[in-house]
């Protein structure tokens, strides 16, 4: 058992920037401005939260 190659592989870990993802919505998907709940196409008011979307 080696102790340094595990803390090796743990830094190598951290090396590595934290991916961001990236949020992949169809065209024309909106989402809630107020909640982030993702809007039906042509919905005028959000189904989680009710506010008024889109114009
Ligand atoms: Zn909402």
């Amino acid at each position: 058992m080696s102790g340094q190659e595990a803390q090796q592989a743990q830094q190598a870990q951290q090396a590595q920037p934290a991916q961001p993802q990236q949020v992949v919505s169809p065209a024309g998907a909106k989402f809630c401005s107020n909640c982030g709940a993702a809007l039906a196409p042509g919905a005028k008011f959000c189904s989680e939260c009710g506010t008024k979307v889109g114009g």
